[in-house]
């Protein structure tokens, strides 16, 4: 099992999702799901020293678990501590340990692989007993099970200090695990899964932080405190490199988006932003993390335009109660200033972390199942705390509701129902309440094909072409083996826009345009032409974005977007950007900025 590692240079090739190299310290960090399970087998002579690693496991979780039980005394209260008890005492029992010790003697295996055996057949126990309470012990034997793997594999869980110069290498990063991490001390980004619009991309870019992301199985290959450099601008990686390697990157280095986007901020940002011919466009901030939050208005946003409300959730999948969730928004709204702030209810499931799921149950087929709207109608605890704490936040500022994946008009009538509700009870408590319209976001085909109806039920539109994309061209946006067939330039989806932001339109109600889209110029360009007033992206994004739009005619852009809606195929459409935004503006649509042309042949 402790071969000993190669340390020659190794090289690998991803996705590269922001800009920028950089070189750094591995820090793996686990993402707590999709963790793939091997069975090794064990020489005689190992077996022993296997069971020691077991026990070294047993104790890191439990002083883990110490430590978490008297913070949570700590913040929350003796009573909230409680929960842990339950986690160490499994963790103490003699049974348990005796009976995955067996298995690792008896069966010459890995701790992991017994581990899963016992706390599987334990589980299966509780399983066949449909009882609540004992479902719920069920959840804690996930959770034990899922920190013992974790220690095992001597890995952090997030939240762990970070040295100056980390390069965060997982299979995934979830938000929950992404808004833990001090992001102020992060060089580069490389996970094994993601494309262009998976949460890591959007991040990094966000923060003008390296990326680079499908790399595959470089997350086994890579432990932490190895020298990594990531190199965003080809989407190479480079493990342990030779010091000629190393000299080269250096020499290379170059600053992300972030940087750059300073560089640019001196422009006056706050002016109104109109193209060539007069007409304005609105650009507001997506945020995420509370680092970003200062860039709101030194980038000039006009307020945030979508506040992803799913990274306020802890690593463990806790939600924030109704007290932290209204000094969140709260913020939120200092932040937005008049121009307010939207909050989208929490968007768990699908690739947002399986909090959606903590009793561990894997969905079959997450982007489809019991994500966003539906989870929190499916919970509507959830949904109700949620809805508390933006009302009572929005007495004392602007702050609106989307609710995302709305597929269907009756989601929407049950959650606005339920805010009203809330909304009643609320004052019926004598607390204050502000005004909070609520929105749909736009990003599932059949709330296109109804945009007409659904424009009447809802007081403005979000357009979430991450997923539009996803779910229009049934591509996952997370899977790189597809990323070929993930085009936001395609056809349908320009038609899909199109017809939302005509609906919006007819029925007199704002939308605004908030997937990555927005945040590429030409795109943006594009989005103008096909009527977008409203673009919401990182808030580094946009002084590009603007600068590029205060080159453009309205008209102009008009012209080119109905000319890509004629088109038949994505491949079509790209051509006619290329040669109608390129052709027309070379010195605003560098090469670089344009989708790149197709190989021929
Ligand atoms: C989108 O789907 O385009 C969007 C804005 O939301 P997210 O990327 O968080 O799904
Ligand atoms: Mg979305």
């Amino acid at each position: 099992m402790s071969a000993k590692r190669d340390k020659r240079e190794q090289r690998w090739r991803g996705v590269a999702v922001s800009d920028g190299v950089a070189a750094g310290r591995v820090l793996r960090v686990h993402s707590g799901a999709r963790h793939s399970i091997y069975r090794v087998a064990l020489d005689a002579g190992e077996v022993e020293r296997e069971v020691r690693r077991y026990r070294a496991a047993v104790r890191l979780s439990r002083r883990q678990l110490l430590a978490l039980k008297k913070r949570a005394a700590r913040t929350l209260g003796e009573e909230h501590a409680y929960i842990f008890d339950a986690h160490l005492l499994m963790l103490a029992d003699r049974k348990l340990n005796d009976d995955v010790e067996a298995v690792i003697r008896s069966e010459r295996v890995n701790s992991e692989w017994a581990v899963k055996v016992v706390t599987d057949r334990v589980l299966a126990v509780y399983e066949e007993v449909k009882d609540d309470y004992l479902r719920e012990r069920s959840s804690d034997i996930e959770d034990v099970t899922r920190r013992l793997l974790v220690a095992l594999s001597g890995e952090s869980m997030g939240g762990r200090r970070l040295t100056e110069d980390a390069v965060i290498v997982a299979e995934e990063l979830m938000p929950s695990t992404i808004a833990e991490l001090d992001f102020t001390h992060i060089k580069a980004v490389a996970t094994d899964v993601g494309g262009w619009t998976s949460h890591t991309a959007i991040i990094a870019r966000g923060l003008g932080i390296p990326a680079v992301v499908g790399l595959r199985d470089f997350y086994r290959a890579a432990r932490t405190g190895d020298t990594a450099i990531i190199d965003a601008r080809t989407g190479e990686v480079v493990l342990h490199p030779a010091a000629e390697t190393f000299e080269h990157f250096r020499a290379e280095a170059r600053p992300g988006a972030e940087a750059s986007a300073r560089a640019v901020a001196s422009e006056d940002l706050r002016a109104p932003l109109l193209t060539r011919d007069g007409v304005e466009v609105i650009l507001r901030a997506n945020v995420e993390l509370p680092v970003e939050y200062e860039w709101v208005s030194r980038y000039g946003a006009r307020g945030i335009g979508l506040f992803r409300s799913e990274f306020l959730m802890s690593h463990r999948g806790s939600m924030p109660d109704e007290e932290e969730q209204r000094a969140a928004y709260l913020e939120l709204a200092r932040v937005a200033g008049e121009d307010g702030a939207t909050v989208r209810l929490f968007d768990l499931g699908g690739d947002k972390a399986s909090a959606a799921h903590q009793d561990g149950a894997e969905e079959r087929n997450p982007a489809l199942g019991l994500r966003a709207i539906r989870f929190c109608l499916r919970r509507d605890d959830v949904l109700r705390t949620q809805a508390r704490a933006v009302l009572r936040a929005a007495a004392h500022g602007r702050i609106d509701l989307v609710l995302p994946m709305i597929s269907d008009i009756t989601d929407v009538r049950r959650a606005r129902a339920i805010v009203e509700e809330e909304s009643a009870r609320l004052k019926g408590e004598g607390r204050a309440v502000g005004r909070v319209r609520v929105g749909a976001m736009i990003e599932v085909p059949s709330a296109v094909i109804l945009s007409e109806k659904l424009a009447r039920e809802v007081d403005f539109f979000s357009l979430g072409t991450n997923d539009l994309v996803q779910y229009t061209l049934a591509v996952d946006r997370g899977n790189d083996e597809v990323a070929d067939w993930f085009r936001s330039l395609h056809p349908a989806v320009l038609q899909s826009v199109r017809r939302a932001l005509d609906a919006a339109r007819g029925a007199g109600i704002p939308a605004v345009v908030c997937g990555e889209m927005a945040a590429s110029p030409a795109y943006a360009a594009v989005l103008v032409g096909l009527g977008a007033r409203e673009l919401s992206m990182a808030p580094s994004a946009i002084p590009r974005v603007r600068r590029t739009l205060a080159g453009i005619e309205c008209d102009e852009a008009e012209r080119v977007a109905r000319e890509c809606l004629e088109c038949a195929t994505a491949d079509e459409v790209e051509e006619r950007v290329r040669v109608g935004l390129g052709g027309r503006w070379p010195n605003l649509f560098t090469p670089e900025m344009l989708p790149p042309p197709k190989d021929k042949g």
